[in-house]
C-alpha cells in the first residue's frame, strides 16, 4: 500500500491531535536507517525521537526481548517480581550519579515525570514544584503543567495541577544569563511561594523539546546549593539526554553537583516501552507500600532490553562514540556557516547536537521547516525542536555506521543550502 493510501485511511481512523513530522509509513528498521511502505530508505536521524541510541534492533537487544518472551512477558511485578527487574535497578543504581540509590520502572517518561514528582512529595511533605519555560515533561497533567511551552501542548485542556511554578531557563543566547534565571528564582520566592513549600525544582540537565539548551555548569551548582539550603530535592528529567546521548552515560555525569532524583525513559531500552525513577533511598522508600506502581511498570520484555543496552553501551564504547560523531557534526555544520548566515548556533554535548537558524535577525522556524522538508525528499529524516521551532536537533543512533553517517552529512548539507 502506498504511503498516500495509509495517510488517507490514517486521517479517518487517527485523530489530529497525534501529529506526524513525515508523511511516510515505516516498514522496517536497521540500526540507523527506516524503510517506508514504497521501500523508501531513509537515514534516521530522529531515532523516534531519542529512542534508539543503540539504533533500531540492536541484535543484542532483541536477542535478550525474545529470550525474555520465552519465560514469560508479564506477570506484574506487583503480583509476582522478577529477577531481571532486580538486576536492572542494582545496574541503575550503580550507574546513576548519585550515592546509595534505588531504582522503580514504569512505562513512559511522562509517568517517570508524575512519579518522581509523588516521591518527591511523599518525602518532603511539601506540595511546590519549580520548574523552567522551554521545558518539556511529558503530556499527562503534571507533565503539562511542568511542560513550559503553551503551544500545543496545553491549548484546551484546561485547569492544570496548581504549586507548580516557571522560571526562565538560561540560555544566553537569548539574553537570558544563569545569574538573571537564579535572580528571577529568587524573586520567585519573594513574590510567589515560600521555598519551604517547594518539594522539588526538576530541570532537563539539557533541555530537548525546548530547544538543545544545556544548563550551563554554574546554574547546576547554584541551584544545587539553593535546594540544599532549602530543603528542596533536585530532580534531573534525563528521559531525553540519558544513555550515552551527550558523551557519558547521564548528562548530569557532566556537573560537579548530583541530582535528588533521576527520571529515563527513550534509549534506556532501545526501542522498548520502559521507563526509570532512580534516586537517593531515603527518598525513595518515602511512598508507603502501594503508592507506587502500575500494571505495566517494568514491564519484561523493556527490562530484558534495557539490561541488554546498558552491555551494548558499555561494549560499543558508545559514549566515546557519541563525542566522535557528534564533534564531526558540529565541524560539518560549522563549515556551511560562510556559505549560510542563517545558521546563529550550532550546538550540544556529545551526540545531543542541535542548529538554530535565523531569518532577518529572528528565530525562522519557517527556515527549520524547509530544511527538514528538503532533507525528507533526500531520505533523511530530521525533527524540529525550540520554544520558536527554529532549530533541527540530531538525534542518530549512536551505532550508526560511518559509511550511513557521511552519506547522512552530505544529505543534510545539501538539505540546508536548498533551504536558502
Ligand atoms: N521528559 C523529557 C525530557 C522528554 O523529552 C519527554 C519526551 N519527549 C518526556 C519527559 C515524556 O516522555 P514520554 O513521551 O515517554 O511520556
Amino acid at each position: 500500500m502506498t504511503n498516500a493510501a495509509l495517510l488517507a485511511r490514517r486521517q479517518n481512523a487517527v485523530p489530529r491531535g497525534i501529529a506526524t513530522f513525515a508523511p511516510v509509513f515505516a516498514d522496517r528498521a536497521e540500526n540507523g536507517a527506516i524503510w517506508d511502505a514504497e521501500g523508501r530508505r531513509f537515514v534516521d536521524f530522529a531515532s523516534g525521537i531519542a529512542v534508539t541510541n543503540t539504533g533500531h534492533r540492536h541484535p543484542k537487544v532483541i536477542a535478550a526481548a525474545e529470550a525474555q518472551m520465552k519465560r514469560f512477558t508479564h506477570t506484574c511485578f506487583q503480583v509476582t517480581a522478577y529477577d531481571v527487574y532486580v538486576e536492572l535497578a542494582e545496574r541503575l543504581n550503580a550507574l546513576a550519579p548519585i550515592a546509595d540509590a534505588k531504582s522503580i520502572f514504569f512505562t513512559t517518561g511522562a509517568e517517570a515525570t508524575e512519579n518522581a514528582v509523588k516521591i518527591a512529595r511523599a518525602h518532603t511533605g511539601r506540595p511546590g514544584v519549580i520548574t523552567f519555560t522551554g521545558a518539556f515533561h511529558g503530556r499527562t497533567f503534571m507533565g503539562m503543567a511542568l511542560t513550559g511551552k503553551v503551544v500545543p501542548y496545553k491549548v484546551g485542556f484546561g485547569a492544570m495541577p496548581n504549586d507548580v511554578f516557571h522560571v526562565p531557563f538560561p540560555v544566553e543566547l537569548h539574553g537570558m544569563t544563569t545569574e538573571k534565571s537564579i535572580d528571577a528564582l529568587n524573586y520567585l520566592f519573594k513574590a510567589d511561594v515560600d521555598p519551604k513549600r517547594v518539594a522539588a525544582i526538576i530541570l532537563e540537565p539539557v533541555q530537548g523539546e525546548g530547544g538543545f539548551y544545556e544548563a550551563p555548569r554554574e546554574f547546576m551548582k547554584q541551584l544545587r546549593a539553593i535546594c540544599d539550603e532549602h530543603g528542596i530535592l533536585l530532580i534531573a528529567d534525563e528521559v531525553q539526554t540519558g544513555f550515552a546521548r551527550t558523551g557519558k552515560m547521564f548528562a548530569m555525569d557532566h556537573h560537579e553537583v548530583a541530582p535528588d532524583l533521576t527520571t529515563m525513559a527513550k534509549s534506556l531500552a532501545g526501542g522498548f516501552p520502559l521507563a526509570a525513577v532512580t534516586g537517593r533511598a531515603e527518598i525513595m522508600d518515602a511512598p508507603a507500600p502501594g503508592g507506587l506502581g502500575g500494571t505495566y511498570g517494568g514491564s519484561p520484555l523493556g527490562i530484558a532490553a534495557a539490561n541488554a543496552v546498558l552491555d551494548v553501551i558499555e561494549e560499543e564504547g558508545l559514549c566515546d562514540r557519541a563525542n566522535q560523531l557528534g564533534a564531526r557534526l558540529k565541524q560539518h555544520l560549522s563549515s556551511l556557516r560562510d556559505d549560510v548566515p542563517e545558521i546563529v548556533d550550532i550546538r550540544g554535548p556529545g551526540f545531543m547536537n542541535a542548529v538554530e537558524f535565523n531569518l532577518g535577525g529572528k528565530p525562522s522556524a519557517d527556515f527549520a521547516n524547509k530544511v527538514r522538508a528538503e532533507a525528507l525528499k533526500r531520505g533523511l529524516l530530521l525533527l524540529t525542536c525550540g520554544v520558536y521551532g527554529n532549530v533541527i536537533r540530531f538525534l542518530s543512533p549512536i551505532t550508526i555506521q560511518d559509511a550511513v553517517f557521511t552519506e547522512a552529512l552530505g544529505k543534510l548539507e545539501e538539505s540546508i543550502r536548498a533551504a536558502r
